[in-house]
Formats: C-alpha cells, sequence, structure tokens
C-alpha cells in the first residue's frame, strides 16, 4: 500500500521543555511525551518513545501504524531499530526505554529480543499491556533475558493525551454518521 501524506493536525497539548540538569525518568519520558504529541499531529495514536544510553537519547520515535500502512510501525518497534543503528549492536544492554503507554505484546516482545535495560513507561494498560498488568513479558521464568519495569511515570499527563484523542476520534466518527457523505476517514471506534 503507499504511504498516504497526511494533513499536519493541530494538538491542544503542548511540548514540555524540561531542564537538561536533572536527567531522571520525568525527563525522559517528557521527551517520549513529546514525541507522543508529534503523533497526534499526523493522526496517529500519540504514543511516543525514547531510548537513553548513559544519559543521552539516541532514539525518539512516534507510533506511525497508520500513516506507514504496518502494523508493526509502533514507537517502540521503530526507536529499538533507531537505538541499534545508532550504536551499531543489536543488543540494547545499556540501554533504557521510555515510553508514554505500557507496551504491547509485540512490542513487549521485540525488548525482550532487544534485550533492554530497563523500560519505564506511563499509562498502565490492563487489557494489552504486557510489562506487568495483562503479563510481564520482562519477567518469563524460562527467557534468557529478563528485565525490569517501572510504570506510571507522568502518569496524568500520557494518560490525558490518549483519553483525549480517542475522545476527539469519537466525536469526529459520530459527526460522520450523520453526514453519510463525508466517510473518507471513517474509522470504527
Ligand atoms: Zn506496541
Amino acid at each position: 500500500m503507499p504511504i498516504t501524506p497526511i494533513e499536519p493536525k493541530s494538538c491542544p497539548f503542548e511540548k514540555i521543555h524540561p531542564s537538561e540538569l536533572n536527567r531522571d525518568a520525568d525527563y525522559f519520558m517528557s521527551h517520549a511525551y513529546n514525541e507522543a504529541i508529534e503523533a497526534w499531529k499526523k493522526d496517529e495514536v500519540p504514543i511516543g518513545a525514547v531510548i537513553e544510553r548513559k544519559g543521552r537519547i539516541i532514539a525518539a520515535a512516534h507510533n506511525q501504524s497508520r500513516t506507514t500502512n504496518d502494523p508493526t510501525a509502533h514507537a517502540e518497534i521503530l526507536a529499538i531499530s533507531q537505538a541499534t543503528h545508532a550504536i551499531g549492536d543489536w543488543r540494547l544492554n545499556e540501554c533504557n526505554l521510555y515510553v508514554t503507554k505500557e507496551p504491547c505484546p509485540m512490542c513487549s516482545g521485540a525488548l525482550v529480543i532487544a534485550r533492554i535495560g530497563k523500560v519505564f513507561y506511563g499509562l498502565r494498560d490492563e487489557k494489552m499491556g504486557c510489562l506487568g498488568s495483562a503479563i510481564n513479558l520482562g519477567a518469563l521464568p524460562q527467557s534468557n533475558h529478563q528485565f525490569e519495569s517501572q510504570g506510571g511515570i507522568l502518569e496524568t499527563l500520557t494518560h490525558e493525551i490518549l483519553r483525549a484523542f480517542f475522545e476527539k476520534k469519537r466525536s469526529e466518527n459520530a459527526a460522520r454518521k450523520n453526514n453519510p457523505n463525508d466517510s473518507d476517514n471513517f474509522e470504527p471506534a
């Protein structure tokens, strides 16, 4: 499928500019959150991720599944590829990933395979989150790579942007149902 050009959408959320002096989990999650805003501007589900190594961000990506017609184009997968290219090694033991929502089964699995150091995430996902909520793929007893994860980083912000995005989608879809001629971007809720 060809890549569909999408008009930039305005996002009601503003980027955060954290102090460079305090590079804690909130600092890195702020950058992941800024990536989520970039996803919104492409009309993508607003999820962002960054990968940190020795205090420096070596990868930053956001969900691009719709833009690229690729269900694997999640923020975490794109960030993993960027990071492995940046360091020239597919093993990310010395790297930590920060993502605005708890990783899905695919991304949690990829993080095991990539031998990630530690994962920090924002919003927990009881339904599909596979780093502690639905299941914990980072702690499979027989796996040859296990890692720690910590949820709830900037949870209010990372929750609010997703909640607002899906609310907007629902109202757009409701409006289209009243206007059958305007169904170009119809997406089932
Ligand atoms: Zn995913």
